[in-house]
C-alpha cells in the first residue's frame, strides 16, 4: 500500500503519520526530514538544497525525484510505504506515478487531512514557547500551571514569529496555491479527505476505519469517497 498523506501546516500530518507507519508498518518517509538530513550530514544534495529550504521555498523537482526514488527502492519500502511532504509539485506527482507503475506498486491512495482554516489560526496563534528550554505550550490544550510562565523553569513565554497570525495566515495561502493543482492531479485516483478538526486519536480513527472498509470493497467502489462529517 503507498499512502500519500496532504495536509496544511499545523494540521497534525506528523502525528498521523507516524501512527500509520506504525500500525501498517511500513515506513513514513518526509522528504524535508531527508533533505535536513542531508543537511547535518554536510552532503553535497544537502549543501545545494540548505540556501532553498531557508528561503522557504521548494527544492528542485530533479534533486527530490532522485533522493525519493532512490529512498523507495530500499528494502523497507517493499510491502509499500506513506508519503508526507511529497509530491509539492505536479511534476513530482507525475514523476511518482510512473516510478509507482515501474516499480510494479500499485497506485498512491490520498489522505488528505482537511482542517478549517480558523480552526488551524486558532491552534496556531495559542501557540506559546519558553525562550530557556524550547518546551511548546498550546492555552488551548496544554496551557502552562501559571499564566505566560513556563512550568519548567518560570521564563516568559513568547509567541514564534511564524505562529503570527497575519504570518500563519501567509503560510496557509502559500501552502493552498501550491497544493490545490497537486491535489487536483489525483481527483480520478482513491483519494480520501478526513476531517481534521479532532483530537488525534478520533482522527487516526477514522483513518484506520478508511483503510479497512476499501480492504473489504472493490478498489472502483472505494474511489473517490469523502468521509462522513462527523459530529460528536
Ligand atoms: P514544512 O511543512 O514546514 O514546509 P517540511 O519538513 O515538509 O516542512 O519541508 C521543509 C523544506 O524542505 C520545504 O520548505 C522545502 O524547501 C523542502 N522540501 C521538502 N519536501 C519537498 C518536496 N517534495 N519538494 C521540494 N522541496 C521540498
Amino acid at each position: 500500500m503507498v499512502l500519500l498523506l496532504f495536509g496544511p501546516p499545523g494540521c497534525g500530518k506528523g502525528t498521523q503519520a507516524r501512527l500509520i507507519s506504525n500500525s501498517l508498518k511500513i515506513p513514513s518517509i518526509s522528504t524535508g526530514e531527508m533533505l535536513r538530513a542531508e543537511m547535518q550530514a554536510g552532503t553535497e544534495l544537502g549543501r545545494m538544497a540548505q540556501s532553498i529550504m531557508a528561503s522557504g521555498g521548494l527544492v528542485g523537482d530533479d534533486i527530490v525525484n532522485t533522493m525519493l526514488a532512490a529512498r523507495i527502492s530500499r528494502p523497507d519500502c517493499s510491502a509499500g510505504f506513506l508519503l508526507d511532504g511529497y509530491p509539492r509539485t505536479v511534476e513530482q506527482a507525475v514523476f511518482l506515478d510512473g516510478l509507482l507503475r515501474r516499480s510494479g506498486f500499485p497506485p498512491a491512495i490520498i489522505l488528505h487531512l482537511d482542517v478549517p482554516t480558523d480552526a488551524l489560526v486558532g491552534r496556531m496563534t495559542s501557540r506559546r514557547q519558553c525562550p530557556q528550554c524550547k518546551r511548546i505550550y498550546n492555552l488551548l490544550h496544554e496551557p502552562p500551571k501559571s499564566p505566560g510562565v513556563c512550568d519548567d523553569d518560570g521564563a516568559a513565554l513568547f509567541t514564534r514569529k511564524d505562529d503570527r497570525e497575519e504570518v500563519f495566515r501567509e503560510r496557509l495561502r502559500t501552502y493552498d496555491n501550491l497544493t490545490q493543482p497537486v491535489l487536483a492531479h489525483y481527483q480520478d485516483q482513491e483519494y480520501y479527505q478526513i476531517r481534521g478538526d479532532r483530537s488525534p486519536a478520533y482522527i487516526f480513527e477514522e483513518i484506520t476505519g478508511v483503510l479497512e472498509r476499501r480492504v473489504e470493497r472493490p478498489v472502483e467502489q472505494a474511489s473517490r469517497p469523502v468521509s462522513e462529517p462527523l459530529t460528536c
